[in-house]
């Protein structure tokens, strides 16, 4: 694989959807479909894909100039950074490992299993050391440092966020929406989306963790590129459900409607809860007649399996 095929790629498509609800509502409603831009390593799987495809590309290139040999990260046992990295060491040729959050399980759920499949080590951290996981000197030894290239947990970096403003300049060349609406976990995807569309596109967060600290995060990711007016964006942090990979039945319910009512995919940590908060705002009229909202389906997919056997009775 090689770096022509990272970015020589056709944009990915975006895709309007027609409802009765938007024609009474008088808005158009786009949805770029990142979840469709996706390099598999086994057919048919989907970890290297949407935004952990955007997040990637340019560290991928400087892990290359760099001459590194090993991609290392950190995550939790789901993680779709995680399963993005190991598909990136076995796409361009890097080692991987991962230093993973809490007890190793065994028989290995679907993402760690794709992982190790990939050839990616995985180690495995207690809570407590995690928390003092970024400290290298606990987890390698310095000797090996120098062919190590070391991605933060969620792939947030100032790479990552450089290709995040390209999906915005894609977003741009086909429509021109009023609205872009996203799903944030560490934020990156949002921080690039608001300093790729300059302010000519209003960009809505919709945070999948609890907590306001995001706040200050997205500003300080998306200010290193030039600070961003404040009318630039703004998240909606009423759809987190409970807390990161927390979930309830209207959730699921919803989900499941949309596969059912517009064939789209939807995962139920990042996108099932960004596309269900835009649907709940439509419903409370916060979008003014004649807006056109942009919904970026970053992907997310390869962890819809992992979810299943863990919550079987959820009926996802
Ligand atoms: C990782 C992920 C996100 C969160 O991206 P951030 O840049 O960390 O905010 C959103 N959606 C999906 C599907 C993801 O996998």
């Amino acid at each position: 694989m090689s770096w022509e095929q990272l970015t020589n790629h056709p944009p990915s498509p975006i895709q309007e959807l027609e409802d009765a609800l938007f024609r009474e509502k008088g808005i158009r409603v786009l949805v770029k479909r990142d979840d469709l831009l996706c390099l598999p390593v086994e057919p048919g799987d989907r970890a290297f894909c949407g935004n952990k495809w955007r997040k990637m590309k340019y560290n991928v290139w400087e892990a290359k100039n760099k001459g590194a040999q090993t991609l290392v990260t950190f995550g939790g046992a789901f993680s779709n950074h995680v399963a993005a990295v190991a598909a990136a060491g076995r796409l361009f040729g890097f080692q991987t490992a991962a230093v993973l959050r809490g007890e190793p399980y065994f028989p290995l759920n679907p993402t760690l299993s794709f992982a190790e499949r990939c050839g990616m080590q995985l180690a495995y951290l207690s809570r407590e050391q995690y928390r003092h996981k970024e400290d290298q000197r606990l987890t390698f030894r310095s000797e090996a440092a120098q062919s190590l290239y070391i991605l933060p947990e969620g792939g947030t970096n100032a790479l990552a966020i450089l290709g995040c403003a390209e999906l915005a300049r894609e977003i741009l060349d086909e429509a021109q929406p009023d609205f872009c609406c996203v799903a944030c976990g560490t934020g990156g995807t949002a921080a690039g989306l608001i300093a790729g569309f300059e302010g000519r596109v209003r960009t809505i967060g919709f945070p999948v963790l609890k907590g306001e600290f995001l706040f200050n995060q997205v500003l300080n990711l998306a200010g290193e590129n030039g600070s961003p007016k404040a009318s630039a964006w703004t998240l909606q942090t009423g759809y987190h459900f409970g807390g990161y990979a927390k979930w309830t039945p209207p959730l699921i319910d919803f989900i499941r409607y949309m596969e059912a009512r517009f064939g789209l995919p939807l995962d139920p940590v990042y996108t099932g809860k960004l596309f269900f908060g835009v649907w709940d705002l439509m419903a409370k009229d916060y979008f003014s007649r004649g807006a056109t909202i942009c919904l970026v389906h970053t992907g997310g997919l390869q962890g819809v399996a992992g979810f299943k056997q863990r919550f079987p009775l959820a009926g996802l």
